[in-house]
């Protein structure tokens, strides 16, 4: 009997394994190879970052290598100049990995007032919406900056200028809104040219209604950091982005009403050195700090703990 079992035992070792292990192995080893070679379609992605091209500075004229002006938040590390970042690179510099949640990711203009220029309203944006990604000049949602939740808003100057129609009014609107409901303090970085033209009334509305939201916002005593990133102007500047219980500002940014050729032209008078520049403006106490965008986060972190705290002990 137990010779017998011995002799069935190895037979089934022999015999029971090519029986019973190939099928269900192979099948999935080779899914796993089949997932694996996805891996280069990353390397593929990256290849449209064109690689190995150089960007030069426009104020040290050092050539800078794209890949370092990326890793270094699109700083010069020579001289420190700060260029254009767009929304969804500055979200991420900002907020906690996987914590953000967009609101009204597709909400997109209709042309109201039948535009007619070189080009329709709507093909402009369809243009727009092409070659940027987005679907207008604002990205808005709920995100985690250090411990805190935040209602955060930042918008992209590459789209139409950063220009504001009823689609960015109606977003940060709605952000500002969401965050006085859930109580969590906003944080909006604006960089725009003004209204947008093509929406006409109907944008120049848009300064009155974000106005109102922060000011329910702040009736519940909840913090609002506005960020005034290069250019910041107009109709922008005169409504959400200059109500900041906290505002902030990266070096070296262009911000004001009027641009400064058309200052001079009507009032006649040379203008101050620095004029309309962040560094002349928190001298002249419209700016609280001057902020590097390497340092945004940490700084943004430690404004919000202050506001918590004063929050907990009632102030
Ligand atoms: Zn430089």
């Amino acid at each position: 009997m137990t010779t017998t079992s011995f002799t069935k035992k190895t037979l089934g070792l022999e015999t029971g394994e090519p029986a019973v292990t190939p099928p269900p192995t192979p099948p999935t080893p080779n899914t796993a190879f089949a997932k694996k070679p996805k891996l280069p379609g990353r390397k593929s992605r990256k290849r449209d970052i064109p690689e190995g091209l150089w960007t030069k500075c426009p104020k040290c004229a050092t050539m800078v290598f794209d890949k370092e002006l990326d890793e270094n938040l699109k700083v010069c590390s020579q001289c420190q100049h700060h260029f254009p970042i767009g929304a969804r690179e500055r979200i991420h510099s900002l907020v906690e990995t996987c914590t953000f949640e967009e609101m009204d990711a597709e909400m997109t203009s209709v042309d109201v007032l039948n535009f007619t220029g070189v080009a329709s309203y709507l093909s402009k944006l369809e243009d727009y919406q092409k070659s940027t990604g987005l679907k207008d000049a604002v990205i808005t949602g709920i995100g985690k900056i250090g411990e805190h939740r935040v209602g955060l808003g930042v918008m992209d100057f590459t789209f139409l200028g950063g220009s504001m129609g009823s689609v960015v009014g109606e977003k940060l609107t709605r952000l500002i809104e969401k965050a006085t409901e859930k109580a969590l303090p906003v944080v909006i970085i604006s960089t725009s040219g003004g209204a947008r033209m093509y929406e006409g009334m109907f944008s120049l509305m848009q300064m009155a209604k974000t106005s109102a939201a922060l000011a329910y916002h702040a009736q519940r005593r909840l913090p609002y950091v506005s960020i005034l990133v290069n250019p910041d102007y107009a109709g922008v500047m005169a409504s959400y982005a200059s109500l900041g219980d906290l505002i902030l500002a990266e070096p070296k940014a262009m911000i004001g009403f009027a641009g400064p050729r058309v200052i001079k032209d009507t009032t006649q008078a040379e203008l101050p050195p620095g004029f309309q520049t962040s560094e002349f403006l928190l001298d002249h106490g419209l700016i609280d700090s001057i902020v590097p965008r390497r340092e945004m986060k940490e700084r943004l972190v430690k404004y919000l703990d202050y506001f918590a705290a004063g929050k907990k002990n009632g102030a």
